[in-house]
């Protein structure tokens, strides 16, 4: 059986990793961790019988308590129990499924535990891939992505030990607003952001594509995570998202993995690597696809994508800005005090008011997400 504990257990990603386990049945959850849902959280324990849980806040952990009083669960909160879990001895496997730069601090504790990380939580690797990348590479331990792009790109590498990439073709479904200008946007309400056309995803993940900020953090994750140079990476848009992602080879040779939409894939691919096995649900039927279109992205109107560039470019804690003004921006315009196109702006203004850190530390990293949520606060 192989054993594992999941962060953000509540949300897409995480009941969608717990899908799978229920369809496979030689997945054992250890523990499991969210932010506030106890409802589903103990719906969880019920049915998969974790040894720990935790939830961020201390008063709904008292209350899970008194409710599964009738279960040998251990239940834990805030910041520690998200570590205690993240470092469970029995688990192998972390999955790493919580939104936001929260998930820094147990990916790094789980990999000093040793544990194989099956990374979801991109904007751990954006704010701080300098120091989780270095550490995993010095303990040993695999990162697995379940980013769908990020999975085929790394299901592209399979076999080519020798072979250097030339290319990483990183393809976008354009999100909602695809072929939109900046005008047509002016006016968009968040209920039109969160109709993405092809994936269903958290609601954070699902503004962050309709704002292509979504692209630009998988462009810095893909840095991160296979070793390229900026100027390797190409996004385009792919609307009907059947190929996942590619990598060109130094031959002129292009390697894709494709599929249906479908996130179980990725998840189960990092949970079982490098064992395939079978998965439930729809395939491609090649005599259906009529249409496959490549276009490149729209970077005047989503400046969102071309601010990641500039970001990663920079380097130093300005892709932290560039995430922590994205995550403070799109609850924002989540709670309808700021209109679409104020994100980016916010975003470039964080970028250019912050202080600079050349090699910034964890600390730095939560003290610029401090300055970056201050300036925004201070205005907005
Ligand atoms: P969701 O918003 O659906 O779920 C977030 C999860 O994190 C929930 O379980 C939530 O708990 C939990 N959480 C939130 N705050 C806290 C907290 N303070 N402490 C502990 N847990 C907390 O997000 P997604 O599943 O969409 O995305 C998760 C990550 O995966 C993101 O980084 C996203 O970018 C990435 N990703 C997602 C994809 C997708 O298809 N959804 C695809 C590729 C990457 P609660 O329910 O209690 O609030």
């Amino acid at each position: 059986m192989k054993k594992i504990a999941i962060l953000g257990s509540t949300g897409s990603i995480g009941t969608q990793t717990l899908e799978i386990v229920r369809e496979q049945k030689d997945i054992e959850v250890v523990a499991l961790a969210a932010g506030k849902n106890a409802a589903l959280l103990e719906a969880q324990i019920r049915e998969f019988q974790p040894k720990k849980v935790a939830l961020w806040e201390e008063q709904a952990a008292i209350t899970l308590r008194e409710s599964i009083k009738d279960l040998p669960v251990e239940v834990v909160a805030g910041m520690e129990g998200l570590l205690e879990i993240a470092t469970i001895p029995e688990a192998e496997i972390l999955v790493t499924a919580i939104v936001g730069m929260l998930g820094i601090r147990p990916t790094i504790a789980a990999i000093e535990a040793g544990k194989t990380i099956a990374l979801a939580n991109k904007e751990t690797l954006v704010t701080a891939g300098h120091i989780i990348m270095p550490l995993a590479k010095e303990k040993k331990v695999a990162i697995l992505p379940v980013d769908s792009e990020h999975s085929a790109i790394f299901q592209s590498l399979n076999g080519e030990n020798e072979n250097s990439i030339k290319k990483i073709l990183l393809t976008a479904s354009g999100g909602p607003f695809r072929g939109k200008k900046r005008l047509d946007l002016e006016q968009v309400q968040v209920e039109d952001a969160l109709k993405h056309p092809n994936w269903s995803m958290g609601r954070k993940i699902t503004i962050d594509s309709a704002t292509l900020v979504n692209k630009g953090l998988e462009v810095m994750e893909a840095k991160w995570l296979f070793h390229v140079e900026l100027e390797q990476i190409q996004v385009i848009v792919h609307p009907q998202s059947v190929i996942h992602s590619m990598v060109e080879y130094e031959d002129g040779a292009v390697i894709a993995q494709l599929g249906t939409p479908d996130m179980r894939l990725p998840i189960q691919y990092a949970l079982y690597y490098p064992k395939r096995k079978n998965l439930s649900g729809k395939r491609l039927d090649f005599t259906k696809l009529s249409n496959l279109t490549f276009e490149e992205p729209d970077l005047d109107t989503f400046t969102g994508l071309s601010l990641a560039f500039k970001a990663m470019k920079r380097g130093g804690n300005i892709p932290v800005a560039y995430n922590a003004a994205n995550e403070k921006a799109v609850s924002l315009f989540l709670e309808r005090k700021i209109p679409f196109l104020k994100i980016p702006e916010i975003i470039q203004m964080c970028m250019e008011q912050c202080h600079f850190i050349v090699n910034p530390d964890i600390d730095d990293i939560f003290e610029t997400e401090a300055e970056v949520y201050a300036l925004i606060e201070s205005r907005w």
